[in-house]
């Protein structure tokens, strides 16, 4: 086990995380909320360091990123763990694999050979994807700059709601990013998910002043976001946080999870979405998913 970056220790053995904007209390024995940081006698340690869960070679439209090294081909990689806890997740295996106190899956791969894997596979870029990044920070970060220095770029698809540090920490090795912003409503968040979506605006926001090509995906799921209030409340937060050049990927949701029973978006409330963003003065959007 690797110790942690980004924490601090308390009185009682017990430490504070400081990896996402969640900051953890992990009293000894226990694990934070992502479920891959561990206090063991006063020190964190995190579990999924050098465990990959997944990896594959993806377009890069796949992210989705479409407005950055167009057309070519992304090495993509994950270890198990999530800060989130939404019940309509698509990669729930991993991202909710290690909680609350499970084993945490995964092959051993260093850092180096991801780098290798992607060079011999003519991938200009490396993708920390379909779990969230932030709490593999310090397998994804010992990665990046091995990637930075082979002259690979780095991507991260993440919810957003890592910690201003963890930003400062990864943007000298940053190239794009895709986040995910599932409506401006805290309330929403807390709710559902974990997180508030204030703080994944800000965060946005510090990548995009950091010159990191940004763009934003909202899943549109049924009965969560999918009203036409709730539709232009997202798009104008986005076009007054962001301006109108972000470009925006509005997703369709499948039955997944905790939400297996929801039905799929209908083709006409993306298109819908497709129209407020428009008339909300968005430049680029997408649909995907479909
Ligand atoms: S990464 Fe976030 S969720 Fe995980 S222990 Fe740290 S503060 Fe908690
Ligand atoms: S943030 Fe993404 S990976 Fe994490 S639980 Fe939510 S949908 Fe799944």
């Amino acid at each position: 086990m690797m110790e942690a970056m980004l924490y601090s220790k308390r009185s009682n053995n017990s430490v504070v995380c400081r990896v996402c904007s969640l900051h953890c209390l992990i009293n000894d024995g226990e694990r934070g909320i992502c479920g891959v940081r561990e206090n063991v006698d006063g020190t964190l340690y995190v579990l999924n360091y050098e465990k990959a869960i997944a990896m594959a070679i993806d377009p890069i439209e796949k992210k989705p990123i479409y407005h950055f090294l167009q057309g070519t081909k992304t090495y993509s990689f994950a270890a198990v763990g999530c800060n989130m806890v939404c019940p309509w997740c698509q990669n729930w295996s991993i991202s909710q694999g290690p909680k609350p106190d499970k084993y945490v899956n995964g092959i051993s791969i260093a850092p180096e050979e991801h780098v290798n894997r992607a060079i011999r596979n003519a991938c200009p870029s490396i993708a920390y994807t379909y779990s969230e990044p932030t709490v593999f920070l310090e397998y994804a970060l010992d990665t990046m700059k091995i990637a930075r220095d082979k002259g690979l770029k780095n991507i991260w698809v993440s919810n957003g709601i890592m910690s201003k540090e963890t930003l400062n920490a990864i943007i000298p090795y940053l190239d794009a990013a895709n986040i995910d912003y599932k409506g401006p409503d805290d309330e929403m968040y807390e709710k559902y998910c974990g997180g508030k979506a204030t703080q994944v605006m800000k965060n946005m926001k510090q990548l995009q002043e950091a010159g990191i090509h940004l763009e934003v995906t909202t899943l549109i799921i049924p009965g969560i976001n999918d009203q036409r209030e709730q539709i232009l409340e997202i798009a104008q937060t986005l076009v007054s946080g962001l301006g109108q050049n972000v470009p925006w990927h509005i997703s369709r949701f499948f039955p997944a999870w905790q939400m297996e029973n929801v039905a799929i978006t209908p083709l006409d409330t993306l298109i819908m979405a497709y129209d407020i963003g428009k008339d909300a003065g968005m430049k680029t959007i997408h649909i995907g998913n479909i």
